[in-house]
């Protein structure tokens, strides 16, 4: 599955109410996406949405420091793109990929963002490094973490 790579707010925003992603560039992918919040924050974006907020319902907005970045927080799909969608989101002389059925994980993905849709390059939560595992550690850390584990415990046993 695909990912695209969005700056806070906006990601989050995603699972708060935001029913399009505005785009200079239009597409004809339909389907499931992974959302990613960039390393990126727009302060712009974060003081209208907190100043919009009455119509925008997105409910209780994180302080600043509180956003993830750098990691795929949930999916969404997306159904059409279009031009002068009537949401509260869109912005005007872009394209609206409009979105339905938001997911946000419980726990986020560190990934490596691109641009326009890409296929996630995950992170190892320990070294830093590209893993193939879609959860946790990677193979390296895992084995480590496994076999100081063992020493801790079986190996202790026997010592
Ligand atoms: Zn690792």
């Amino acid at each position: 599955m695909k990912a695209i790579s969005l700056t806070e707010p906006m990601a989050w925003a995603i699972f708060h109410g935001k029913d399009i992603e505005n785009r200079t560039w239009p597409t004809k992918f339909r389907g499931r996406v992974y959302i990613h919040a960039s390393k990126g924050f727009n302060k712009e974006h974060y003081r209208w949405i907190c100043e919009n907020n009455n119509r925008l319902v997105c409910g209780d907005i994180p302080f600043e420091y509180e956003f993830v970045h750098g990691a795929i927080i949930g999916e969404v799909t997306i159904v059409d793109c279009v031009q002068h969608h009537g949401s509260r989101w869109a912005m005007e002389g872009q394209w609206q990929f409009v979105l339905e059925n938001p997911v946000l994980y419980d726990k986020s993905i560190p990934c490596k963002g691109m641009r326009k849709f890409f296929e996630p390059v995950l992170l190892c939560s320990k070294c830093g490094k590209e893993k193939r595992e879609w959860d946790g550690l990677c193979q390296m850390c895992w084995e480590a973490y496994c076999s100081a584990e063992w020493w801790r415990t079986e190996g202790g046993l026997l010592a």
